[in-house]
């Protein structure tokens, strides 16, 4: 074993996937310093995820990436879900033509490598973020009674890395070894299936009509999307009856694909592989210094396409409030809230892929058609939304708000014909919203420092300029609420939304309480009896 390359950090990141890289970039545009350490020699490469939701798009744009992925990605329009005979059973309409909550469109189709290259560069031009390929991580040891960690890892030809690190995030994926060292037990929910996974690049590029089509056919459950602009994704399910060998090979894709009118000869096989989707959930997701995220917290099967979304929510809950507690602005206990607020959304996740994975996986034709005559009136009814988000768990939420919780509006803002979203107009971070009045000028003296500086920043909504309600779209919003003043945090949750005159203090003031204050309400009932991590 040659000589130990050293490393010093405010935080290392075990794993270099989509959710490590992107915590790493968004904790590098803080200031902070971030070592990741890869296992692979590449960082990035294999097309997994397809679908990205509104929300995680609106986290990708506040840290810089939607301006180059967006002309990436092709909109979900349509999501038929049919029989074996083709009738239809459920029509899911994207509505493209009307943004989400979070200004995007609900659902968009993408290729996950485009995201993972974009996401290496943008971490690439961070100064205070090091990836490091070729490491694969070893140990975690409690570091010189300085209350850091030591990360140890095998690096390129034999070579032992050393990283000491304040906090270490483990976003090593589903077999995570960070979990493993931290004893972060695991709840499985016991849902198993093996699916070969498809992408295909026709030679003619067409955009399919309906974009995306659930076949629920016993006879073999297929899934046909979109992967991205120029790309096709199938996914088709194993059935008892398939040969023990062979399913996971080209000439069974190849077959597979034929009744889709694709052939060698009109389409290039990009990738085929077979994975079995599972669906577990951390009971915690801390153990001290030690944190987990995405895959390695939580997996899911892909049904509702929400794993990467999940994972990206992860990051962005992660990232602000690492900031907060590397900055010594709030305590460390208020990491735990980060495992109560995702671990409950997270959970709600899980179990809706699980119930569209039950409705899609039906392999007996007696239950099939029992099932499909039970949607018969649902697909009668004509086209659906998309489901709504589950809410996130009691976390650092103003008490006994009912707004607090929820995602903020990210409407336009502007003049009329050069409205621009939201958040690229305030920057993101933590914003307080007026639609009255300036809520800087709300704010005691005391409490206006504290919150600048945690960088806060106050913003009015204007009756011209760059904060022009043009669209009317926060009027109507801030009316429905009955408020006039919002709270929005780091990863564009409502802390609160409160009216009338002292909104913007009671928000304030709420939230001072909240970070400062000893005991917060989802301290973990475990912290008394940590070890040494
Ligand atoms: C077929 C399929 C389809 C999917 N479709 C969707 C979808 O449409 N939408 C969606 O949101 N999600 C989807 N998902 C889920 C999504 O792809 C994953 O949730 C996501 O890629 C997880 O990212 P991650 O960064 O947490 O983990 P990973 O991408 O697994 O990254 C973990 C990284 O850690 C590294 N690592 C592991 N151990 C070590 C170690 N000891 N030392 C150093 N490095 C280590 C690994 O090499 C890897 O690079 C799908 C998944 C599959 C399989």
């Amino acid at each position: 074993m040659s000589t130990a390359t050293e490393g010093d950090a405010d935080v290392a990141i075990v794993g270099a996937g989509p959710v490590g890289l992107l915590l790493a970039l968004l904790l590098g545009r803080r200031g902070w310093r971030v070592e990741v350490l890869e296992r692979q020699a590449a960082a990035f490469g294999r097309p997994r995820a397809v679908h990205l939701d509104h929300e995680a798009a609106r986290i990708l744009q506040n840290a810089g990436l939607m301006d180059d992925l967006a002309p990436r990605t092709e909109v979900m329009d349509s999501y038929l879900w049919r029989n074996a005979d083709g009738t239809p059973l459920l029509w899911l309409d994207g509505t493209p033509e009307v943004p989400a909550t979070s200004g995007w469109p609900a659902s968009t189709m993408f290729h996950q490598p485009d995201l993972e290259r974009l996401l290496a560069e943008a971490v690439g031009r961070q100064p205070g973020v090091r990836v490091r390929t070729g490491h694969d991580v070893q140990s975690v040891m409690p570091g010189e009674g300085d209350g850091s960690l030591s990360v140890q890892a095998d690096g390129p030809g034999g070579a032992r890395a050393q990283v000491r690190a304040r906090w270490v995030v483990g976003c090593d994926g589903a077999d995570s070894r960070v979990r493993a060292l931290a004893g972060l037990d695991v709840t499985d929910l016991h849902y198993q299936a093996e699916w070969l996974i498809v992408d295909v690049v026709p030679a003619e590029p067409a955009r399919w009509s309906p974009l995306n089509i659930q076949v629920c056919d016993p006879a073999r459950p297929t899934t046909a999307v979109s992967g991205g602009p120029g790309r096709r994704r199938f996914e088709f399910m194993r059935l008892p009856g398939d040969p023990p060998d062979g399913f996971g090979s080209a000439a069974t894709a190849w077959r597979l694909l034929e009744p889709w009118g694709l052939t060698p000869a009109n389409a290039v096989l990009e990738r085929h592989a077979l994975y079995t989707f599972g669906a577990r959930l951390v009971d915690r997701w801390r153990h001290g210094r030690l944190l987990v995220a995405g895959d390695a917290a939580h997996q899911m099967p892909p049904f509702a396409g929400q794993g990467l979304c999940s994972g990206l929510r992860d990051a962005a809950s992660l990232a602000w409030r690492l900031d907060l507690v590397l900055a010594g602005r709030a305590p460390d206990s208020l990491l735990d809230s980060y495992g109560a607020e995702r671990g409950a959304q997270v959970r709600a996740e899980i179990d809706f892929s699980v119930e569209l994975g039950k409705i899609i996986c039906v392999l007996d034709p007696a239950a099939a058609a029992a099932r499909d005559r039970d949607f018969a009136p649902i697909a009668e009814a004509g086209p659906a939304p998309l489901p709504g988000r589950p809410p996130l768990g009691t976390g650092l939420l103003r008490p006994g708000d009912p707004q607090a919780g929820q995602l903020a509006l990210q409407a336009r803002v502007g003049p009329p014909g050069a409205a621009r979203r939201l958040d690229d107009v305030t920057g993101g971070g933590w914003v307080l919203l007026g639609s009255l009045a300036d809520p800087a000028g709300d704010l005691p003296a005391e409490l206006a420092r504290w919150w600048a500086g945690i960088g806060g920043r106050c913003f009015p909504l204007t009756p011209d300029g760059a904060l022009q309600d043009s669209t009317g779209a926060y009027g109507r919003w801030f009316a429905a609420a009955e408020r006039d003043t919002v709270l929005i945090r780091p990863d564009s949750y409502l802390f609160g939304a409160a009216a009338g005159t002292g909104a913007a203090t009671a928000l304030v003031d709420a939230l001072h309480t909240a970070l400062t204050g000893a005991d917060l309400e989802t301290a973990d009932p475990e912290a008394e009896r940590r070890d040494v991590w």
